[in-house]
């Protein structure tokens, strides 16, 4: 995660940081770990300690009549903001600094009104939610946002497809009423930090809901690529055999796999069936009719995301968002992938287990790794004096 290893560590934004990542240790595990004098490790875990950022917790177990405690990151009643904006609702949830929703709310809205009302309205109710909890400790806010976004100054980029939705809308408005740090991360990119297990694992991320996105997370960091689009597979032309003339995309190209397997273009499709909503495609999966272009949109999706995972070779494909997470569409969209990637190179195709849950918990995390980031801690210190 942070690039600690073994001695050399000596700040005390890196000795938190050891201390968060191992779970704990004894101060004696400290010292050989990090090669730190008992002096300078003593003094460093008492300034963490006044800040509350540290705690003695359960003793080791006796070693010859001493019981060495475990000093642990003291994330005891600290929360997180989580806000995940989808085009046609909010989840807005408070979490502890993992992830675990605590409690939520859950807002209706039309993204295309715009940022100020719909940011209004839903930073309203995470005020409400907030001030429901009592012994909490805010420690920042994350905005997941169906847009690609500059992570560093949390802009939302190429806004053509979020209309209404200033570049640094998100940002300001947060900021408007807290003075904490602010995430504001791609949803579907978040959804996959959210999923991801291990610092190891390397996973894509798929989300199927009214668009398509994509995050991609390799050994704990999220690809961002160059221009921090890396991942971004709404709007590769689709790979569809025997495919006759191509459907046209929001976007203004045509052929773009979001103008066949995404819940837009699945609603277009079901117009004549009285099918309207995502909700009624998720509901109407026995319906012959969902059904068939339900399968149609998943191979489509299969074929198309092999060259993906022949590209990333991840551990694992998770599928995510409201159609994303179907079992008949992940079945498909497995066969697909098996049919056309070669045996090697196969990984495990599930739909989410955290469903909605994982965009709010992977913000949790970007927001507690920003917050407690060596250099974030190091700079408390310095201000504490
Ligand atoms: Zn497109």
């Amino acid at each position: 995660m942070s690039g600690v290893t073994g001695h050399g560590v000596t700040s005390h934004g890196y000795l938190l940081d050891l201390i968060r990542s191992t779970g704990g240790m004894s101060r004696q595990q400290l010292i050989a770990e990090t090669g730190m004098s008992r002096g300078t490790l003593y003094g460093r875990l008492d300034t963490l300690a006044g800040l509350g950022l540290v705690y003695e917790a359960e003793s080791l177990g006796a070693t010859g009549g001493r019981r060495p405690r475990r000093i642990r990151f003291d994330d005891r009643g600290r929360v997180v903001l989580g806000i995940d904006l989808g085009q046609t609702h909010a989840r807005i949830s408070i979490t502890d600094l993992l992830g675990s929703e605590i409690r939520r709310a859950d807002l209706p809205l039309r993204i295309e009104d715009g940022a100020r009302s719909v940011l209004g309205s839903v930073l309203d109710h995470g005020e409400k939610l907030v001030a429901q909890g009592s012994g909490e400790q805010l420690v920042g806010i994350g905005v997941g946002v169906p847009a690609a976004v500059d992570l560093a100054t949390g802009w939302i980029l190429h806004p053509t497809t979020l209309e209404g939705w200033p570049a640094e809308s998100a940002v300001d408005a947060v900021g408007a009423r807290w003075d904490l740090p602010v995430v504001v991360e791609n949803d579907a990119r978040a959804a996959a930090v959210g999923e991801s297990r291990t610092d190891e694992e390397t996973l894509v991320h798929v989300k199927v809901a009214t668009g398509i996105g994509c995050g991609i997370v390799v050994g704990a960091d999220v690809l961002r690529g160059a221009r921090g689009v890396a991942g971004d597979i709404g709007h590769v032309r689709a790979i569809v055999p025997g495919a006759g003339s191509e459907p046209l995309c929001r976007c203004g190209r045509t052929g773009c796999l979001a103008a066949y397997s995404s819940g837009r273009a699945l609603l277009e499709r079901l117009a004549p069936h009285g099918v309207d909503t995502l909700a009624g495609i998720v509901s109407g999966v026995d319906d012959p009719a969902v059904l068939a272009a339900l399968l149609d949109a998943a191979d489509v999706l299969g074929v198309t995301l092999a060259t993906t995972v022949t590209t990333v070779n991840p551990h694992r494909l998770v599928l995510g968002g409201a159609l994303g997470v179907l079992p008949p569409l992940v079945q498909r969209v497995r066969e697909r992938i098996y049919d056309t990637v070669a045996e090697r190179a196969r990984p495990v195709v599930e739909g989410s287990n955290l469903g909605a849950r994982a965009t709010v918990r992977g913000l949790a995390r970007l927001v507690a790794r920003r917050v407690y980031a060596p250099d974030a801690v190091d700079e408390t210190v310095v201000r504490a004096g």
